[in-house]
C-alpha cells in the first residue's frame, strides 16, 4: 500500500516573490513531500503574466496548476458590479471570490502552505503564525533571508525576463488598477493603461460612493476615480502581492472580530 506523501502547497502569484519561493520550496522539500504549485487566472493581469508563468513552469520542472473561476469569468469588472462594491472592511471580493474561493474547494487537510513573504515582510509572517498557531506555513524566503530585490535578480540570472508589469515599474504585476492601490498608483494606472483606468471609473459611476478608493485628505470625503486629481505618479507604490494566503490571514482576522463582537 503505498503511503500518500504530505503535500506542500506552493501559490505562484506571477511575481517574483513568489518564483522564488516556489523553486526553494521544490529544492528543499521535493524529494520528502508532494509538493503541488497553484495559479489563480485572473482575466484583468497583464497578459505577459502567463508567459512569466510558462517560462517559470520549465524552471521549477513541474506543472503549475492553474485554477479558473467560472462564475465570475476570473474577472475583478464583473465581481465589482455582481457583487457590488470593490472593497470593504474585510478586504476586497476579487480575491476572495477569484482566489480564496478556489484555494477552499482545493485544498486538503494537513497542507502545508508556503507564504512567498520577503525579509521586507517578516511582522506579516510573525503576525499569521501568532493568529492561525495550527496553521503550517513555511516561508523560504525569509528563511534564506531573501528580499523583494534578491528575488528579482535571482530571476534574471535564471534567463527569466520579468513580467511586463515589473519592467514598467510597478511593484507587483496585480491586476491592472487593483484596488489595494493608492492615488499615486491609480495615476500611473491612467497614464499606462488608459482603457483599464475607463472601465474601472465606469463601475464607480454605476456603483455610485459606496464603491470610490480614495478620501480627500482635507475633507476626508471619498472621491471617485473619474475626480482623481493631478499629481505625483507612483509605479513602484508598495501594494501587497495578491495571493491566496493574504486573504486568507484578513478574512480569519475579520471573522475573529465578528465573533468578539457577536
Ligand atoms: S490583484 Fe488587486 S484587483 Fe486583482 S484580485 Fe488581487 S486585490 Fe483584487
Amino acid at each position: 500500500m503505498s503511503v500518500q506523501r504530505p503535500r506542500i502547497v506552493c501559490q505562484f502569484s506571477c511575481g517574483a516573490a513568489s518564483a522564488v519561493a516556489t523553486k526553494l520550496a521544490l529544492a528543499q522539500y521535493s524529494a520528502t513531500h508532494d509538493v503541488q504549485i497553484i495559479n489563480a487566472f485572473l482575466a484583468n493581469e497583464h497578459k505577459d503574466n502567463r508567459r512569466f508563468l510558462l517560462d517559470c513552469q520549465e524552471w521549477f520542472g513541474q506543472e503549475v496548476v492553474q485554477l479558473r473561476d467560472e462564475k465570475y469569468g476570473a474577472d475583478i469588472i464583473q465581481i465589482f458590479r455582481r457583487e457590488r462594491f470593490m472593497k470593504g472592511r474585510n478586504g476586497a471580493p476579487c480575491t476572495k471570490l477569484l482566489k480564496r474561493r478556489l484555494l477552499d474547494a482545493w485544498k486538503q487537510p494537513g497542507d502545508v502552505m508556503v507564504f512567498g513573504y520577503t525579509m521586507e515582510e517578516v511582522d506579516r509572517l510573525e503576525d499569521f503564525r501568532e493568529r492561525n498557531p495550527d496553521r503550517p506555513v513555511i516561508a523560504p524566503l525569509i528563511d534564506s533571508g531573501l528580499g523583494k530585490e534578491d528575488c528579482k535578480a535571482l530571476i534574471m540570472r535564471a534567463g527569466i525576463e520579468l513580467p511586463y508589469m515589473y519592467l514598467k515599474g510597478y511593484d507587483n504585476a496585480n491586476c491592472i488598477g487593483c484596488v489595494k492601490g493608492g492615488e499615486g498608483y491609480y495615476r500611473a494606472i491612467r497614464e499606462d493603461f488608459p482603457e483599464q483606468f475607463e472601465e474601472l471609473c465606469k463601475v464607480q459611476d454605476e456603483l455610485g460612493p459606496g464603491s470610490y478608493l480614495h478620501r480627500n485628505r482635507t475633507t476626508n470625503e471619498r472621491f471617485s476615480l473619474r475626480d482623481l486629481g493631478d499629481g505625483p505618479i507612483r509605479r513602484n507604490e508598495k501594494i501587497p502581492s495578491c495571493s491566496f494566503f493574504c486573504e486568507i490571514a484578513e478574512h480569519e482576522i475579520a471573522d475573529q472580530i465578528i465573533l468578539r463582537n457577536r
